[in-house]
């Protein structure tokens, strides 16, 4: 299948007062046309930076994309003016944040929210425009769209408001849609609607979604692919169902809870893991997971693992899956 999406060894940090956080660092992602690619792991992991990074949305500074390519359409997203920029955004890549009231306008109607991109983007005239805010708005299932294209965000409820959200993200038909933590702020019945929502669009549109969020329920109702996230770096990647009953990870192991389950159906919440992630003022050499990891042997500690195939579809960077690590007998082997 084609790739919409590739990015190649990204790596992206922040300068603070401090020093300098390496937010994201070497990062392999790729995705498929109409495909839905779930990225998971706990904050601080690097997924919205990363997904940021796609949108060129990271504030520099004191962000800075110091490494790699990102491959949308043969052109490399790091590298194209903002204006171009400007126009991608919205036209071919559509994003949908948290909390909508962020990010909508509140000084402007819903509809001409959504009017914007197509009169910036499709060049539609005002009354085309118009009719098509309209069409999207019944689209994501507000009632009386006729009215409801002429009233501000703070008119609507909250599952509207993100309604209204995925009806500007999608009104140009975006290639992408990235969605962050789409559905966190609302309660569990609007959460299943605007996530059954989404994938009936994405059948129409066959856009494809990068969703990134905490909560292996969705996970399991939405995507085909999951990426694990974990200190700056994808630790384990695969289809749905690779990662959550055959999963090789011992950070993704800790995630579920335990493995193998097969009662995903339900909401469930990643599981808290003891300890706590990296420093990335001054990143592990080694496996980030190391200080964690009950599986923990020398190397660990001293080299990062390499990822290691285990389908054509799943992958894994640890020692414990990689043909060179030390036999798990070995002397060099011990817990440090
Ligand atoms: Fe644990 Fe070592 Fe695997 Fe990292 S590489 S997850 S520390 S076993
Ligand atoms: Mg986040």
């Amino acid at each position: 299948m084609k790739n919409v999406l590739e990015i190649n060894n990204l790596h992206v940090s922040f300068q603070t007062y401090a020093g300098e956080v390496h937010a994201v660092r070497g990062v392999d992602l790729h995705l498929e046309k109409g495909e839905t690619l779930a990225i998971v792991g706990e904050s601080g992991s690097g997924k919205s930076v990363t997904a940021q990074s796609v949108m060129r949305l990271i504030p520099s500074p004191p962000g800075k994309i110091k490494q790699g390519e990102i491959l949308f359409e043969e052109k490399d997203l790091t590298k194209v003016s903002q204006r171009d920029m400007f126009r991608l955004r919205g036209s071919e890549i559509g994003m949908i944040f948290q909390d909508p009231m962020t990010s909508l306008n509140p000084t402007m109607t819903v509809g001409k929210q959504i009017m914007e991109g197509l009169k910036w983007h499709q060049k539609m005239n005002l009354s085309d425009a118009k009719k098509r805010a309209v069409e999207m708005l019944r689209l994501v299932g507000i009632p009386l769209p006729e009215k409801r294209v002429n009233q501000y965000p703070h008119q609507f409820s909250g599952g509207m408001r993100q309604r209204a959200m995925i009806a500007i993200a999608l009104a140009c038909n975006p290639k992408i849609l990235i969605a962050d933590e789409p559905t966190t702020a609302l309660d569990v019945t609007i959460q299943a609607q605007i996530l059954e929502l989404m994938k009936e669009l994405q059948h129409k549109t066959e856009t494809a979604i990068i969703l990134i969020t905490h909560d292996l329920g969705v996970v399991a109702e939405s995507a085909e692919r999951v990426a694990v996230m974990y200190g700056g770096k994808v630790v384990e990647t695969g289809r749905v169902e690779e990662i959550f009953n055959r999963s090789r990870h011992p950070y993704t192991w800790g995630l579920m809870g335990s493995m193998p389950r097969l009662d995903w159906q339900q909401d469930v919440e990643l599981h808290p893991i003891p300890g706590s992630p990296p420093d990335l003022f001054d990143p592990p050499k080694g496996c980030p997971f190391a200080d964690r990891c009950p599986h923990a042997m020398h190397i660990c500690h001293e080299e990062m693992p390499e990822e290691t195939e285990v389908s054509d579809s799943h992958r894994v960077s640890c020692w414990l899956e990689h043909p060179q690590a030390p036999s798990v007998s070995g002397e060099n082997n011990n817990v440090k």
